[in-house]
């Protein structure tokens, strides 16, 4: 034997549920939006690293570019010195020019590699002072970043405890609402964005907008059992009924 069942309480009870329920639903949709704005803050971050990181691509090749000079520079000095070393040794006045002539040559080569190396030094001094100032400019990017990090995780919070205040008061609704009838409600619920039960307004579905035919105002009206919308599937009620 099924208990008759007070339709126009159970809607007033719905309508409460509702309420909250919508609530919670904007809520937690807000709530799941934040960690995609926290991606995008530290992407925006990551990006500002870009400068950086390519002074400090410039400063690594210049390093290795001024270690291979340097190598270059010394095993060609130490070849004049073996020039020079071995000139008093040779026996004609022709070799002895011919082996000056590569000296010299030798030592003008080397002074060319140690300008060479003074201008890659130069070079460094320049960026190693760019490498500061972008270390600094990043310093304050990065608490910036952590800053509205933060914010966004204390509105995380801020969401998470209106959403459980908001179930705990939804929870007090449920037992007087009949078991058929919310399972009905949060399944609906469930499915369609947290928007179970809608008013009728001018024979219009408030949850899909589409007419509702007057034969289905009228069953609405008799509060004998709940009614959905023809179109969306929501359970309907009329204001001007509770
Ligand atoms: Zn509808």
């Amino acid at each position: 034997m099924a208990e008759t069942l007070n339709i126009k309480e159970q809607i007033k009870q719905l309508v409460s549920l509702q309420d909250i329920d919508g609530k919670i639903y904007a809520l937690k949709t807000a709530k799941d939006e934040l960690p995609q704005e926290i991606a995008s803050l530290q992407k925006s971050f990551e990006e500002k690293k870009a400068h950086l990181n390519s002074l400090e691509d410039r400063s690594k090749a210049l390093a290795v570019r001024r270690k291979e000079k340097e190598l270059e520079l010394s095993s060609q000095e130490e070849n004049v010195k073996k020039l020079n070393s071995q000139l008093f040794s040779l026996k004609t006045n022709k070799e002895y020019q011919t082996m000056l002539e590569q000296i010299a040559g030798g030592k003008a080569d080397n002074s060319v590699r140690e300008e060479e190396i003074l201008k890659i030094m130069d070079e460094q001094d320049v960026i190693k002072a760019e490498v500061t100032k972008e270390k600094a400019r990043l310093n304050e990017e990065e608490k910036k970043f952590l800053e509205q990090k933060k914010k966004v995780e204390e509105r995380v919070i801020e969401l998470e405890s209106a959403i459980n205040d908001l179930t705990a008061k939804g929870k007090q609704i449920i037992p007087s609402i009949d078991k058929r009838i919310y399972a009905v409600y949060e399944r609906i619920l469930k499915a369609l964005h947290g928007l179970a039960l809608v008013k009728v307004e001018n024979y219009t579905c408030q949850g899909c907008f589409i007419s509702v035919t007057p034969q289905v105002v009228n069953e609405i009206k008799m509060l004998e059992r709940l009614v959905t919308c023809e179109s969306c599937a929501r359970i309907l009620y009329l204001e001007e009924d509770l």
